[in-house]
């Protein structure tokens, strides 16, 4: 009787409000809904405008520059969108430093790449080693996907031999449908259209090969793509976790080797991907060119998200060939 009475007298309270209020019990003219944050507060937000919005998630700092840099210079010399997400600090790939110090490093370089790639470049503050796929992580990438409002979100293939690599993958498909769920992180308004979600390119066999539905030439950026990771020195030229002594150069002469030797093992790289998915790159260059590409990158569509037709294809890659 007693909670019959609170209620009751919340009711008359609530019926007092609405007609002080206006709004009618019928919701003919309900309430607007409360207005929405479209920042996610901190991280860089993309202009408003009809370019594509490309996001790509590595688990470290060079992940992202590594599989997608080429591609995101095409794509932004064509003025649309590129943010390179690192999904960890890389505060322990050296085999000497680790810790701040080596994260605000391996920032640094990955901001120097993105000067020459001419993407937006973030590295999120979680420790290298330790990404798990949980939901406040999936919460993080679901936010930054809408904030970019992406029209194609990349990231690696859930089965690799580094966990990070591995759970970026996982955290990108549970996000692949949540996207889009209103009522997920309501702070970010959520994404009317799917985007298209991509694989990175790898090399693992096992449950299934790498199946390159898209192969992008390379040829014209290669340079470029290594210029942005020869700024990465604590990986490429001192060799990262697994480096040593012997990998820092002693002179001007040990230093121009080491370089040229990054250039070639980048290029090699390169060309295998081509080699990989000659029969793409001819199916959408053509007979021709297609056998004459030397550099490439190239990318497996999710199958959950959005899937493309191969018009579409063309259009998220302008630079393919149009037909
Ligand atoms: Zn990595």
């Amino acid at each position: 009787m007693k909670r019959w009475s609170w209620f009751s007298g919340g009711m008359v309270l609530g019926l007092l409000l609405a007609a002080a209020f206006g709004f009618s019990q019928s919701g003919q003219s309900d309430p607007p809904p409360p207005a929405r944050t479209t920042t996610f507060a901190g991280h860089p937000i993309r202009p408003a405008d009809d370019k594509l919005g490309v996001i790509v998630f590595g688990a470290h700092p060079d992940d992202c520059e590594i599989r997608a840099g080429g591609s995101a210079a095409l794509w932004s010399d064509l003025g649309h969108h590129v943010k390179l997400v690192s999904m960890t600090n890389g505060d322990i790939g050296h085999w000497q430093m680790a810790g701040g110090p080596l994260a605000l490093r391996r920032n640094d370089e990955v901001q120097a790449a993105a000067k020459i790639l001419e993407t937006t470049t973030e590295v999120l503050d979680i420790h290298d080693g330790e990404l798990e796929p949980t939901l406040e992580n999936r919460k993080i990438m679901t936010r930054l996907i809408r904030q970019w409002n992406a029209d194609i979100v990349i990231g690696h293939r859930p089965n690799d031999y580094h966990p990070d690599h591995r759970y970026t993958g996982v955290l990108m498909q549970d996000c692949a449908y949540m996207v889009g769920v209103p009522f997920l992180c309501p702070d970010v308004p959520h994404m009317k259209k799917n985007p298209v979600f991509l694989y990175s390119f790898d090399n693992f066999k096992l449950p299934s090969p790498f199946r390159a539905d898209i192969v992008v030439a390379l040829d014209s950026v290669i340079e470029r793509k290594i210029d942005a990771l020869a700024t990465m020195e604590s990986q490429f030229i001192e060799g990262g976790a697994n480096g040593g002594p012997h990998r820092v150069p002693r002179n001007d002469e040990e230093r121009k080797q080491a370089f040229e030797r990054l250039r070639e093992g980048f290029r090699r790289r390169a060309q295998q991907v081509a080699d990989y998915g000659r029969e793409k790159l001819i199916e959408l260059y053509g007979e021709e060119a297609g056998k004459q590409v030397r550099y490439a990158e190239a990318f497996e569509v999710c199958e959950y998200g959005r899937q493309p037709t191969a018009a579409e294809i063309r259009q998220l890659f302008p630079f393919l060939p149009q037909k």
